[in-house]
């Protein structure tokens, strides 16, 4: 598979990368890498790191690694890891064949652990973990020694040699780092090098009794792998220190260079794997991959595209700076894209029959209707126009005011591809009163759409078949919380959105939308865009996802 690259922005990772180039400080290709922990589904944060590391490895020549950080074993899991790689891939990247792991490097940071300690570097701490939180100070307070900080040597590489052999209990000692508990940076008084956890491990079994803590494998990883530059986010700026201070005690075969940007938000949504498992575990939605979530797997469900995706990650740019990016811009990305790839069809959400009364029973008019406006390669098909048809409801008021230009008593409107209807008559339910029918009468000679006597009519409606079009399910959705900054809240789940989805059972869509593969896109004519469900769809029971509608009408039907 290709590495897929959109056209790349300049920004100031790329200035940085230009002039370690121009200096000759790049001694080898540019080598990035994207670290994911598998435990949790990506999401569209995730996406711009990946987007980052791969398009930026590309276009200097170099190539950019996947590695998994998988240190934690109670919190990760091979069906993880699976979806990772799977959403990377469909993404549009490609690593060259080999997926690292940092678990592949557990021997190596044992050993690397043993060299710190013979160069007085480590020691093992047996306080409990209440006091070595106690003992490290706060950001006005320096920290305090612990007891066990000057062990000698040799007792230390006797207990972490035991830590490794399962000798003790979670908790009994960890390794520490020796660098300076009166610090200003908190992460330099001594940080957790290696705790016990009696664990299995998803790729290691119960190999290890003791794992590495993120700060020391991660700069480790990344020197092993000859990565140039570890792109982070912001959090880690205060880590940069340690990460420099672990690879300048060790023989390590290079120095990669740690660069800071801002993460990626998104308003109305979350984009914390913990926040986003806790909505799964809890049933507030129907999986990762439900169309609503801000996952790749959610978002690639609901018929968002790779292409729309990326775009959307080299126009928020990176920065230094922390901003929430307006979901709209999300939107706007995707229906850019769709509008491009996306066939035609028409399709009904809330129909309203219509009977044309001079138009004969049983016979059946092909018309031809192009499948995009914009690009002739997508053909065109033909429409079977009947006697009967279903309009959709709200394109008919029987009261209408001044400047409704759509169906009402007496009134003449379009049929896209087909004839000028009038609206001659109504028929009401009965027992309900509501509208059930409107009866026409078509204009013979407007056959593709326009009258011979030039007679303007504003109004185009869509419309299907009664006899030809198939049922469907469609799933109309909203955004997932109801208040811009859900993060914020006290808790999130407070302010989920009640009308995040709204399912119809009884659309009708044209019957050439039934037969679809699973994942193929439309743009339902007038309503938005549209994709066949990956998992639920079949040409027997159809069901679709609104993707997006036509034009950004959020906020103006939210007031
Ligand atoms: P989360 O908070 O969702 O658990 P994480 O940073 O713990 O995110 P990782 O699996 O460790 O998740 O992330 C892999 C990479 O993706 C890291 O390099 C991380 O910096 C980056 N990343 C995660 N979230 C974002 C985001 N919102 N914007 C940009 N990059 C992100
Ligand atoms: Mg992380």
């Amino acid at each position: 598979m290709e590495n897929e690259s959109t056209p790349s922005t300049p920004n100031f990772i790329r200035s940085i990368i230009e002039s370690d180039i121009e200096a000759g400080r790049l001694d080898r290709a540019l080598t990035t890498r994207f670290p994911p922990e598998p435990n949790g589904y990506l999401h569209i944060g995730h996406a711009k790191s990946i987007c980052l590391n791969f398009i930026t490895a590309l276009d200097f020549g170099g190539k950019c690694n996947l590695r998994f950080d998988d240190t934690n074993p109670e919190k990760e899991s091979i069906e993880f890891q699976e979806a990772i790689i799977e959403d990377v891939r469909w993404l549009g990247f490609d690593w060259g064949g080999t997926t690292r792991h940092a678990s592949d490097y557990f021997q190596a940071l044992y050993d690397y652990a043993i060299h710190l300690i013979e160069n007085d570097k480590a020691y093992v701490d047996s306080m409990s973990a209440d006091e070595i939180r106690t003992y490290r100070g706060s950001l006005t307070e320096a920290g305090k020694a612990s007891p066990y900080r000057d062990r000698p040597v040799a007792e230390n590489l006797d207990l972490f040699r035991r830590m490794a052999a399962g000798e003790f209990e979670d908790g009994d000692h960890v390794l520490r780092a020796k660098i300076d508990m009166a610090s200003p940076n908190i992460n330099l008084r001594d940080p957790t090098l290696y705790r016990i956890r009696k664990a299995t491990h998803h790729r290691t079994g119960e190999r290890w009794k003791i794992y590495p803590m993120y700060d020391y494998t991660h700069c480790i990883s990344d020197a092993l792998e000859g990565i140039t530059h570890s792109l982070c986010t912001l959090e880690f700026e205060d880590h940069r220190p340690l990460y420099d201070w672990v690879l300048d005690q060790l023989p390590v075969p290079c120095h990669p260079q740690q660069i800071e940007f801002a993460r990626l938000e998104l308003n109305y949504t979350i984009t914390s794997k913990r926040n986003l498992s806790t909505l799964v575990t809890e049933r507030h939605v129907d999986g990762w991959d439900d169309p609503r979530m801000p996952t790749i797997k959610g978002m690639r469900r609901r018929g968002y595209t790779a292409a729309a995706l990326r775009d959307f990650c080299d126009r928020v740019g990176v920065t230094k700076k922390q901003t929430t990016i307006d979901a709209s811009v999300l939107e706007n990305c995707v229906r850019n894209d769709l509008d491009r790839c996306a066939p035609r069809a028409m399709a009904v959400i809330r129909p309203l029959k219509i009977i044309i009364e001079n138009y004969p029973e049983g016979v059946v008019d092909e018309l031809d209707a192009a499948n995009h406006p914009k690009d002739d390669s997508f053909g065109s098909r033909k429409l079977a126009f009947t006697r009967e048809l279903y309009i959709e409801r709200d394109d008919f008021i029987e009261n209408p005011p001044k400047k409704f230009f759509r169906l009402a008593p007496g009134r003449e409107v379009r049929l896209r591809y087909a004839y000028l209807i009038t609206c001659e008559r109504l028929e009401h339910d009965p027992n309900t009163g509501e509208l059930s029918t409107v009866y026409c009468t078509y204009d013979p000679e407007s056959r593709g759409g326009n009258a011979p006597d030039g007679r303007k009519v504003k109004g185009t409606i869509h419309w299907v078949s009664a006899r030809f079009a198939k049922r469907a399910k469609i799933r109309l959705f909203d955004r997932l919380f109801d208040i811009p900054n859900p993060t914020a809240a006290d808790d999130f789940r407070d302010h989920l959105n009640p009308n995040s989805v709204e399912i119809v059972d009884e659309a009708l869509i044209e019957p050439g939308l039934a037969d679809v593969t699973p994942g193929t896109h439309h743009q339902f004519e007038r309503l938005g865009y549209f994709c066949a469900d990956e998992r639920l769809h079949s040409a027997e029971s159809p069901v679709y996802n609104r993707t997006v509608t036509l034009r950004d009408t959020w906020e103006k039907t939210k007031k």
